[in-house]
């Protein structure tokens, strides 16, 4: 069975790039019926913190993203990885070198003297016994190196790239896989824990951003030395920015939650992102779930060019996502937002924002764009300039008079009374309708434009908000 993985680093919060490699994955397990293993890259001490493992998780369950096996900690398996190294050193496809750091600049100085690409020179690849002894009588320490062989030709069928070539020589000699530790095998770098990994959890495809390509080259070597079957690999290319670079802090987007906060529904962004490089066999359809992709996943259809990133095509996809929601699931995403707008929704009745939602709903891009919106519903009112010209326009006033007579003659209002008030004003002040409905709408909400105005009014007139308003405007 196909076995594919998620290998994030905690580093960072989740990011687009790592979150877009996991969908990929997951398309693709999903597929072909195969397991979506999540594996936690933390071997870098420093770097790696426990909110960011907690960041990952949660954008990953956000996305629906979820993980059949895992998530298991790189941490926790250091012994399997020493145990490698092991192994390599004992079959000889591995040493000790203990050249210094010092000399490691010294070296790299001469080479850029001659214009020469940075690497080592592989000095220490046969050191006798007493060379070792010596060294380390000095008080050297040490890395461990996987022998490179300059001449061999590395080579693979990438499943969106094709044909990859590369030549041992540009790998940059002998490569560090452990660093110096006092058991003699030292703690082991992020390329060898990865395929010792890959492994032992039967990988059967590698699934990552083209930025690992070089790596790719690298870890085949690996899998030779320990003679074991090479998977399948996959670099799909990178998220790139308007002009052409990739994607980054800069953009002002980095952790998958950015996104949430700027009004993005989980579901619209997943199915932006799977578009981000692939293309279903319809191209004309552009809105389906992560399950409907997953349908007709294949890597033949992943574009090798890199993924410009489409604010417009992304908000486009959010407004059909949200317009297609039943009100009772988009109450409980609007909340938050209008919460932390500072709006009093505790204190207003299941049924006002059951309507109020239903009156927005059509009008929203993104979920944010609900604070804006529903601002005159919740606050006291506030004139902008435009509602202010319009209660000054010849008639206005007037037909504000006329709408509170006719209102206190209503004994209960609904559509058709909004209807009949608005008849009654035309009439008594042969205003035409629009001018009616603007200065309404201006002394109902304090703006020239907005949703539907009879069902706006019907709205602030269920706690009486129309009939202050418009004396307000009079005033
Ligand atoms: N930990 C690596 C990263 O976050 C992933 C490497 C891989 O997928 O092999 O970039």
């Amino acid at each position: 069975t196909v076995r594919v993985r998620l290998a994030p680093s905690p580093t960072g919060n989740l990011h687009i790039g790592t979150a877009r490699t996991g969908i990929f994955n997951w398309l693709f397990a999903r597929h072909l019926d195969g397991k979506f293993i999540l594996r936690i890259e933390d071997t870098d001490e420093e770097r790696s913190k426990d909110e960011f493992t907690e960041n990952i998780f949660e954008g990953l369950r956000w996305l629906g993203l979820n993980w059949d096996e895992g998530p298991f900690f790189q941490s926790k398996r250091l012994d399997l990885y020493k145990e490698a190294v092991q192994k390599l050193l004992d079959k000889g496809l591995a040493y000790r070198c203990y050249t210094t750091s010092d000399e490691l600049d010294t070296l790299r100085e001469l080479q850029k003297a001659k214009n020469e690409a940075p690497r080592y020179d592989n000095r220490h690849r046969n050191l006798t016994p007493d060379q070792e002894d010596a060294f380390k009588a000095e008080g050297r320490s040490f890395v461990i190196r996987f022998k490179i062989d300059d001449d061999r030709e590395i080579t693979w069928n990438d499943l969106v790239r094709d044909q990859v070539v590369w030549k041992g020589s540009d790998l940059g000699g002998d490569m560090v896989i452990a660093r110096a530790a006092d058991d003699g095998v030292g703690q082991p770098l992020y390329n060898f824990a990865v395929v010792v990994d890959d492994m032992d959890m039967q990988i059967t495809h590698v699934i990552r951003g083209e930025d690992h390509i070089a790596n790719t080259a690298k870890q085949i070597l690996l899998y030779e030395a320990f003679s074991c079957p090479v998977p399948e690999f996959s670099h799909t290319p990178l998220i790139l920015n308007q002009e052409g670079r990739k994607l980054s802090k800069r953009d002002g987007v980095t952790s998958i939650f950015d996104f949430k906060k700027m009004g993005f529904v989980a579901e619209a962004l997943v199915n932006y992102m799977t578009l981000l490089g692939w293309s279903p066999v319809d191209s004309t359809q552009e809105i389906f779930t992560l399950e409907e992709a997953a349908k007709q996943f294949s890597f033949e259809r992943v574009n090798k060019a890199g993924a410009k990133f489409d604010w417009a095509k992304l908000d486009w996809i959010n407004s059909q996502y949200i317009h297609a929601m039943p009100t009772l699931k988009l109450i409980p995403m609007l909340i938050p937002y209008w919460e932390e707008a500072g709006y009093d929704v505790k204190g207003r009745p299941q049924e006002w924002l059951e309507k109020l939602t239903a009156l927005i709903g059509a009008s929203l891009t993104r979920l944010t764009d609900a604070v804006e919106i529903s601002k005159p519903f919740f606050n006291d009112i506030e004139y902008n300039e435009e509602a202010k010209a319009q209660l000054q326009q010849e008639g206005s006033k007037n037909a504000l008079e006329f709408v509170l007579t006719a209102l206190d003659n209503t004994q209960e209002l609904a559509e058709n009374s909004v209807q009949d008030i608005i008849k009654q004003v035309m009439r008594a002040t042969n205003l035409k309708k629009p001018a009616v409905m603007k200065a309404v709408r201006a002394s109902l909400t304090g703006e020239t434009h907005g949703p539907d105005l009879v069902q706006s009014w019907l709205l602030l007139h269920q706690n009486g908000a129309d009939v202050s308003r418009i004396k307000t405007a009079l005033q």
